[in-house]
């Protein structure tokens, strides 16, 4: 199974300074999403103690109160707004948690981001998502075993057994966009990453919506199986 949650494989560099409180609206979309999949231990602590799930929305460059922040600012290509690393375990998450990818690049395997905390191992696996469609505006990546084999199942768009967060990775979910995978379904499930779900949508809580709804199938046919 691939590399463990929580070790960075890019390069990035990492200006540690307070997020602006121009950022606590997007923080508080995130936590009002956040709260239920933590609740739902989506997002949560192993029986190894070591964390899993993340979530983030997009960043654009124009928001008008960001000149003022230009230590931390997105680029022109925008960014985005993510939990920070080794913070799975918390139940509420503050403006500190969360760090602000202020400008990626895949090719390079690299990231530049600002923030109180270390920006998501997972950083790039979600920067691939957005680069694909700019209606793509949050995501989300949880742990659920049993949902996670149920869409194996089920030929939901699937990455094939490729690394989190590696380059694969992202050419998995560009080649899944091409071939109109997401038409159907707003979700991926990362078969080389067990328990690994994505689920993506027009802001956080329509992230969290696509999350639950494959929740309600996995439910339904589990219910179903049982009888
Ligand atoms: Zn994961």
């Amino acid at each position: 199974m691939g590399a463990k949650e929580g070790i960075i494989k890019f390069r990035y560099d990492h200006t540690r300074t307070e997020l602006p409180p121009v950022f606590e609206s997007k923080v508080a979309e995130l936590e009002a999403a956040r709260s239920v999949l933590h609740q739902k231990k989506y997002i949560g602590l192993d029986s190894n103690g070591m964390g899993y799930g993340n979530l983030s929305v997009r960043i654009d460059a124009h928001m008008d109160s960001l000149h003022t922040f230009a230590d931390c600012a997105p680029s022109l290509q925008g960014g985005f707004l993510i939990s920070g690393s080794q913070t799975a375990h918390l139940t509420k998450l503050t403006r500190d948690h969360y760090v602000l990818v202020q400008a990626f690049s895949l090719g390079d395997f690299y990231l530049q981001a600002c923030g109180a905390a270390t920006p998501s191992s997972e950083s790039l696996s979600h920067a691939a998502v957005y680069l694909i469609d700019p209606d793509v505006r949050a995501i989300i990546h949880i742990h659920k075993p049993d949902l996670w084999q149920y869409m194996l199942d089920h030929a939901y768009p699937a990455t094939g057994a490729v690394d989190y967060g590696s380059m694969e990775m992202a050419q998995a979910v560009q080649r899944l966009f091409d071939e109109g995978a997401f038409r159907e379904h707003r979700a991926l499930v990362m078969d080389g990453h067990f328990g690994g779900v994505i689920g993506f949508g027009s802001d956080p809580q329509n992230a969290l919506q696509c999350i639950l709804d494959l929740e309600r199938v996995y439910d339904l046919a589990h219910r179903s199986d049982s009888e």
